[in-house]
């Protein structure tokens, strides 16, 4: 589903990705842990184009990017950015627009559906993120992790092939934090594939098919949850885990 080759990426003089490959299965949860600072972020950002990388091939589902430092058309960014679902550390809902007008508003903008399948479409997703009884209240209104859980159903009405988390938890407050994860969880096990950066370890455990390391640029380790939390004998790996689990 999605293939990362040779992917480099950075910031003026900072080299924040350091030649990534990476193949992520359908149906398959992906979820990268590391310290901070170790590119994390943009690599996922990378991944529907948010960022533009300076090199490498970026394959999602049959479309294909090559990156030569240039700036990318919007007919190369746009195939690869509809194929993707972005769920935000800080859920970035529109402010004035109420829960279901959020799950509404990209699918009547940018896949021209008539509001009325739209509606329907964003009442079916607030069902299952166990939101229905909220659709008409604000963001304001709700808790992190409610706001959170309309974040997940915006990106979903979108139909992606794949949903991308960028640490969907690290700015709720603890007892928030589980409604969320269950949400994703649940989705993982219904077959959507995922790419997920996430500081929450018992995540990655219990629900990644794939656990990818991050350290300074590069992919230090990656395997199964198990490869990863119980039988590594990566030095880095080992001390990360040791600080933060
Ligand atoms: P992580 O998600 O693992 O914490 P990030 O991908 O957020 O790491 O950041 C990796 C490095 O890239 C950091 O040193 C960060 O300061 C830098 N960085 C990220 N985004 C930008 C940007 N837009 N401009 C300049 N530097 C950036």
């Amino acid at each position: 589903m999605i293939k990362i080759e040779n992917l480099h990426k950075q910031f003026e003089d900072l080299e924040v990705l350091k030649g990534i490959d990476l193949s992520i299965e359908r149906g398959k949860t992906a979820v990268i842990i590391g310290p901070s600072g170790s590119g994390k972020t943009t690599l996922l950002r990378c991944l529907n184009l948010l960022e533009i990388p300076n090199q490498g091939t970026l394959t999602i589902e049959n479309q294909s990017v090559t990156f030569t430092n240039r700036k990318l058309k919007t007919s190369e960014i746009m195939p690869i950015r509809k194929k993707t679902g972005m769920v935000f550390q800080n859920y970035n809902l529109f402010p004035h627009l109420t829960a279901i007008e959020n799950i509404m508003e990209g699918q009547i903008i940018v896949l021209k559906r008539s509001k009325e399948k739209a509606r329907k479409k964003a009442l079916d997703l607030l069902e299952k993120v166990g939101l229905k009884d909220r659709a008409d209240m604000y963001p304001h209104q709700l808790s992190g992790g409610q706001q959170q859980r309309i974040g997940i159903a915006r990106a979903m009405a979108m139909d992606p092939d794949v949903l991308l988390f960028d640490e969907p938890t690290s700015a709720l407050d603890p007892e928030l934090v589980g409604d969320v994860l269950k949400v994703m969880k649940d989705l993982a096990e219904e077959g959507m594939t995922m790419v997920v950066v996430t500081h929450e370890m018992s995540f990655a455990q219990n629900v990644a098919d794939q656990v990818i390391f991050m350290d300074q640029g590069v992919v230090a380790e990656k395997g199964t949850p198990k490869e990863i939390f119980e039988e590594t004998q990566n030095p880095r790996t080992l001390q990360f885990l040791n600080k933060v689990t």
